[in-house]
């Protein structure tokens, strides 16, 4: 498989009043060409921060992300322009992210006419029938504002703004979790067609690793800016090695069992990413913790057949 995104040490720490906040603490991952890394991990853990940081969104501290080889962190204004072509975002709130008083067909017109992608009106009409159709959105509802939608169409029609430009690469930021529940399948759904289809790569972020255990190739699970595990889906499931993965998996009901599995409460206090203490930084709510978890952190090693853990037990 081809590498089309790689990212090598990457750090993206804030200045606050109290220090520093390590909100991207030393991230490596790569994304095969054609497939899904899903990205797992509760609020404040640098899952949005890493994406937005490898679309250059956001500036990185530290490190580099290669895309299609190229260290993209180089990149000069010019050469950014272009690869806002290949990279794209899809946002949890397409609301919020979409304009409330224009109408579907000019939302998705923008990026065509920001980066000049078609050369007429007709053109550009034909182009924005034709996204819409690709994403399932019926043709009546052309001139109709996004108010008017439900959040299924509404997060279509961020879908249709991303692929209005062709991308390779797409940043999916909890594209489902506002959705209830049925209108998830079907926005997943359409989201692995689309993949199919025109070849994508995602990076899909998630607080809930059920939604991305079918539409994943591999699992990375952040903590506190951190890779504790990072694995193909199937051995993440099957086999997961970290504490707190073991934790988030038994928040997850099993459909065989028809019940939960015995779920592991997290107690204890979150340490703070704000000049975190040296340590593992799962130490103070992990049920297996020693002395040394205290004191050292634990590095993200491969413990077999490509499954990454960052703990002290797994050695
Ligand atoms: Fe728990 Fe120690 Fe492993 Fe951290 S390194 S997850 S504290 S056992
Ligand atoms: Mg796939």
């Amino acid at each position: 498989a081809e590498k089309l995104l790689e990212v090598k040490n990457l750090k993206k720490y804030f200045k606050v009043k109290n220090g520093l906040l390590h909100a991207v603490d030393d991230v490596n991952f790569f994304i095969n060409k054609g497939e899904t890394l899903g990205v797992v991990g509760e609020s404040g853990c640098g899952k949005s921060t890493t994406g937005r940081v490898v679309l250059r969104l956001l500036e990185a501290t530290d490190g580099e992300i290669l895309f299609e080889g190229k260290n993209i962190r180089k990149f000069n204004r010019g050469q950014l322009r272009n690869l806002r072509k290949e990279m794209q975002i899809i946002f949890q709130d397409p609301f919020a992210s979409l304009n409330p008083r224009m109408t579907v067909s000019e939302i998705i017109a923008e990026p065509l006419k920001i980066h000049k992608l078609v050369k007429n009106k007709q053109e550009l009409d034909q182009r924005v029938s034709e996204l819409m159709e690709t994403v399932g959105l019926a043709e009546r509802l052309y001139n109709s504002y996004p108010h008017e939608l439900d959040g299924g169409r509404r997060q279509r029609i961020g879908i249709a703004r991303a692929l209005a430009v062709n991308p390779k690469f797409i940043v999916c930021d909890e594209p489902v979790s506002a959705l209830d529940v049925s209108i998830q399948a079907q926005i997943l759904n359409l989201m692995q067609d689309l993949q199919e289809e025109f070849g994508l790569t995602y990076m899909f972020i998630t607080h809930d690793l059920s939604v991305v255990k079918h539409i994943s190739d591999n699992i990375m699970v952040m903590y506190l800016g951190q890779v504790v595990e990072l694995t193909s889906s199937k051995e993440l499931f099957k086999n997961p090695l970290h504490p707190y993965t073991q934790a988030l998996l038994s928040a997850i009901p099993v459909p065989s069992l028809n019940r939960k599995r015995e779920r592991i409460i997290l107690k204890g206090e979150i340490t703070s990413p704000i000049n975190p203490e040296p340590g593992c930084r799962f130490a103070k709510r992990c049920n297996y913790a020693t002395e040394r978890c205290f004191k050292e952190n634990p590095v993200l090693r491969d413990v077999g057949n490509g499954h990454f853990v960052a703990c002290h037990l797994v050695e």
